[in-house]
């Protein structure tokens, strides 16, 4: 062997025992024959399969999870085609049946007319980012219910009832469908507070939440704290003789529930005064001007003696 030789030798042995000491798991695939030529050793210690069991591209394919096998075969066969260095993300089959996350990045390795020769790439296990990411998505969507929930009722709260309502006169304004709204306020509840106290003004709060829940009967109505000792109730597709059943329905609800109330003048428990508004919008319609109408029928009631439903026929 020449120095030449020995010198060469030497080298190629500190890449591979660099290639194949490394974390990251190297391979090298021919692209005419579509076979590996070589992967290293350490994908043994991560899937399991050992690195002969790697022989051809379809080897490759068939150890990807089912879900993301299209694509990233597609993905990757495209930018290899094109000549374009890539990166893939996908979930690996392990010998075991389990699946190991994987981010394999790929360089094209072409020859001086352009044709594609090879493909040499790295296998980085990327198992713990996804599931960093994943329990990251799972606290965004906690944060953003959380975000729409009223923290003392658990029903929805103000934001909500502000995104819903828009949609919801969106939707009606389209269809021609009349959308209605119930505003429902507590009766003397600072007399309750005065007298009880306020945790169990609190308490009150949620029972009346509660019993203000099985008025909820159709998929799309819906219940808010609207602030306070105040709640909203839209009902989309409901006409003004409907709405002014559900008021009278929230009404015997409240009258089940019966939370006494000693210092009420409009009964011995706790009651609601509600204003009702019913609504076909056209397009030249304010949709505060209507939470308006509905907010001066809820002090109509009050001014009425309270424990009352004022709707647009009295
Ligand atoms: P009306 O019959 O005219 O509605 O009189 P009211 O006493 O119910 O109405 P007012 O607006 O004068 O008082 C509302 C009270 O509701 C005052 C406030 O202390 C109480 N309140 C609002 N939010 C809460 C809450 O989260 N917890 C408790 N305990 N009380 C609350
Ligand atoms: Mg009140
Ligand atoms: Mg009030």
């Amino acid at each position: 062997m020449s120095d030449t030789e020995a010198k060469l030798e030497d080298e190629s042995m500190v890449y591979k025992t660099l290639l194949e000491s490394t974390k990251a798991i190297p391979w090298r695939i021919h692209w005419d024959s579509a076979t590996f030529s070589y992967i290293g050793p350490q994908i043994e210690a991560l899937l399991g399969w050992e690195p002969a069991s790697w022989a051809s591209v379809q080897d490759w394919a068939d150890r990807i999870h089912p879900e993301d096998r299209e694509w990233a075969v597609n993905f990757c066969v495209a930018q290899s085609q094109a000549g374009v260095d890539h990166e893939a993300d996908y979930r690996a089959l392990c010998k075991d049946g389990s699946y190991v996350w994987i981010r394999d990045v790929v360089h094209v390795v072409r020859r001086e007319d352009g044709s594609v020769e090879a493909l040499v790439g790295f296998m980085f296990d990327i198992s713990e980012r996804k599931r960093t990411e994943q329990r990251l998505i799972e606290l965004q969507r906690e944060l953003e219910a959380l975000s729409f929930k009223d923290g003392l009722t658990d029903i929805a709260n103000r934001r909500r009832f502000d995104a819903v309502f828009d949609e919801d006169w969106d939707a009606a304004r389209r269809s021609g469908q009349p959308l209605s709204l119930l505003m429902l306020d507590i009766d003397y509840f600072k007399q309750y507070n005065d007298h009880y106290g306020h945790v169990q003004g609190d308490y009150c709060l949620k029972m009346v939440a509660k019993a203000l829940e099985k008025a909820v009967r159709r998929t799309h109505d819906f219940l808010a704290r609207f602030g306070g000792e105040e709640f909203v109730l839209v009902l989309p597709e409901t006409d003004a003789a409907a709405a002014r059943r559900v008021a009278v329905r929230c009404q015997e609800l409240m009258a089940q529930e019966w939370i006494p109330h000693e210092r009420s003048m409009a009964g011995k428990a706790i009651t609601l005064s509600i204003g009702v508004g019913t609504v076909v919008p056209m397009p030249s319609d304010d949709r505060l001007a209507f939470l308006e109408l509905v907010d001066r029928r809820l002090y109509q009631a009050k001014q009425r003696g309270r424990n009352t439903v004022v709707s647009a026929d009295g």
